[in-house]
């Protein structure tokens, strides 16, 4: 497929997981199938008819883009590719356009590494881009915090395909149960190569997190229980204010 719908582009140091602080080109990718109730990025939950450029002021550009609308994107931003640590893919959920995910990491406009941020629940999809993917920072989603069903078959499978390249976030809350945490972490355990785990407490825009320092114990002492690689990161672009 040679187009695909957008929701932004901009630079801004990666806030979450195994890369935090480094700086990446970010596009996030317009449209999700789940309605996750913490989901911090409503604006990409449907593919709409433009999409935002973050340069020094915004430029709206019409949807479906095609490569060169997104090399164009990338010039605007005016971000030397030598002071870049690669490109961070996020949504919304980008495997729901795989088959225009593949198409442009072929073309080989964005820089590298490149780090697909994904909800973990469409391994089929992940099959189709894998091998273009430098690192998949998979969730794990808990149907205690997300409201929705849970999806343990779908994130064992896709684990599986990631392999080597995976590492894992889970966000966590008041709401998030021993149960699932422990669920899900079985379900870690199990994976063939080891996977580094982030407990993330959810941050809101003010930067403060939504769980206390009680279970957030509670819930580390239950991961760890069955994990080497655990650790606590909240969302640090969120207390730095930034996108
Ligand atoms: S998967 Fe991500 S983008 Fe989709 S609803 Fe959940 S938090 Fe929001």
């Amino acid at each position: 497929m040679d187009t695909g719908y957008l929701s932004e582009a901009f630079v801004s140091f990666q806030g979450e997981g195994l890369h935090v602080g480094r700086r990446q080109l970010f596009l996030r990718f317009a449209g999700c199938p789940l309605r996750c109730r913490y989901c911090d990025t409503p604006d990409s939950l449907v593919r709409g008819e433009s999409f935002v450029v973050h340069a020094g002021v915004e430029e709206r550009r019409p949807n479906p883009v095609s490569i060169d609308d997104i090399s164009w994107a990338i010039e605007t931003l005016g971000v030397p590719r030598r002071s870049l640590d690669g490109t961070a893919i996020t949504g919304g959920e980008p495997l729901a356009q795989a088959d225009f995910l593949v198409t442009l990491l072929r073309s080989g406009v964005l820089p590298r590494p490149r780090l697909l941020e994904t909800a973990g629940v469409l391994p089929d999809e992940l099959s189709k881009v894998v091998e273009e993917i430098d690192v998949v920072s998979m969730d794990i989603k808990l149907p205690s915090n997300t409201g929705e069903t849970a999806f343990w078959d779908e994130h064992r499978r896709f684990l599986q395909r990631a392999g080597h390249k995976a590492y894992v976030k889970i966000l966590v809350d008041l709401a998030t149960s021993d149960d699932d945490v422990h669920r899900a972490t079985s379900l870690i355990a199990a994976a063939e190569t080891p996977v580094p785990v982030f407990l993330q407490p959810i941050t809101t825009r003010k930067a403060s997190t939504l769980i206390d320092a009680e279970r957030l114990s509670r819930l580390f002492d239950v991961a760890r229980s069955r994990l080497q690689d655990v650790r606590v990161v909240p969302q640090t672009h969120k207390i730095m204010q930034l996108r």
